[in-house]
């Protein structure tokens, strides 16, 4: 049975994971992965989170199951973070999932209940993950050019026709901040222009909060969000802890679901734990738990906040010094999060691999992928290959 499966194009960025794996230059240079690395290159556990994760192991009693809520306590912690003065809203119901991706896949397939003929609207390139997970909800994608790569801009008039052209009850997958992969989130005025067209057109905002925290601080990477869930009755917020808690692999998120009144709210998360339940039961526990305890805890939570600053500083350093060698790249310095995408032709990025230097094809790096030894050399590589 099993032999008629179809072959499958495998995901290009393994494919660098392998390139670089084989590469036995020691000095190698792989922004292609998409995890954060300090100064000295590693992808450290946060000293607040170690902390909690100690305590956790001290105390936790039992591993007996939760239910398919999680950490109630977990959800609540994060809620102020992520939903600002909107975290008193009992319009707004919370769950623990998987990580950002379980939030997103909970978020579609929620909707494909409620209604199956609803299309999705997303602006291109976008995470390469969206595309599948919407997909396996059965929804329709429809895309639209979000960013001009050459121009190194966002093409908003393009966004809004898209915007415009859907028609209630349509979705709008937008990215909170730190828009994956090219860095180039909307301002102020643009967040404001796109909440008042998604509330007009009656379009479901499903924002994708992945990066808080690491774009201009945590009130600022969430104000687009805040703008939406003002202005739309419904909207769905899919949060990931994984990056600001740098737990990747403990899977930590949560799905934040707003309808016009409570009631309705309530009814809708019974179906949520029902797809959740079909889905994996209940969220894994230690990551989530091990967040609780940080989020709880006024020195964690001081401690924590701190390094997530210190995350962010790095960001905007490397971003500022790319920028400043090169009036073509001063771009990078405009852009937030870990991703930008370099002008770089297909070509170059690979001929950039004769030099140990792996990003992704389309240009696509991860700002902080390098240690600080190396910030030098990258920025001379690409700049020769611009050249070249
Ligand atoms: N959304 C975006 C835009 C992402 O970049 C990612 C992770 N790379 C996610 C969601 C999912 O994150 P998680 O690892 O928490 O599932």
């Amino acid at each position: 049975i099993l032999d008629t499966l179809p072959p499958l194009v495998s995901d290009s960025l393994l494919a660098i994971i392998a390139l670089v794996n084989a590469d036995p230059n020691p000095d190698k240079i792989d922004v292609g992965v998409g995890v954060y690395r300090d100064g000295q290159g590693r992808t450290p556990i946060p000293a607040s989170l170690k902390k909690a994760e100690k305590r956790l192991w001290e105390e936790q009693q039992t591993k007996a199951y939760l239910g398919g809520y999680g950490d109630v306590r977990f959800t609540a912690a994060i809620r102020p973070v992520a939903l600002g003065r909107h975290a008193d809203d009992a319009r707004i119901g919370g769950v623990q999932t998987p990580g950002g991706c379980g939030a997103l896949a909970l978020a579609f397939k929620l909707i494909a209940a409620a209604r199956p003929e609803a299309r999705v609207l997303i602006g291109t390139p976008t995470w390469p993950n969206h595309q599948p997970i919407v997909a396996g909800s059965g929804l329709r994608i429809v895309e639209y050019p979000f960013y001009d790569r050459d121009g190194t801009r966002i093409r908003f008039e393009e966004m809004v026709a898209a915007l415009k052209s859907g028609e209630r009850g349509d979705v709008a997958l937008l990215h909170g901040c730190c828009h994956n992969p090219t860095g180039a989130d909307l301002d102020d005025e643009q967040w404001s222009e796109v909440a008042q067209i998604v509330a007009e057109r009656g379009l479901l905002p499903v924002v994708d909060l992945a990066y808080q925290g690491l774009g201009r601080g945590f009130e600022e990477d969430a104000a687009g969000l805040h703008k939406v869930l003002d202005s739309s009755e419904e909207a769905i917020v899919a949060y990931s802890c994984d990056k600001n808690f740098g737990v990747y692999r403990d899977r930590v998120g949560a799905l934040f679901v707003k309808t016009g009144v409570e009631a309705a709210t309530k009814h809708a998360m019974t179906h949520v734990l029902q797809i959740a339940r079909e889905q994996w039961s209940m969220p894994p526990d230690h990551g989530a738990a091990a967040a609780r305890i940080v989020l709880e805890d006024p020195l964690l939570k001081a401690e924590w906040l701190e390094e997530v600053a210190a995350m962010r500083d790095r960001i905007n350093s490397i971003r500022a010094r790319i920028a400043a060698a090169d009036p073509r790249l001063a771009f990078v310095a405009e852009q937030y999060g870990m991703f930008s995408m370099l002008p770089l032709s297909k070509d170059q990025v690979v001929r950039l691999r004769d030099k140990s230097i792996y990003m992704a094809d389309s240009g696509r790096f991860n700002v902080v992928g390098m240690s600080n030894g190396q910030v030098d050399r990258f920025i001379a590589a690409v700049i020769e290959a611009m050249d070249g």
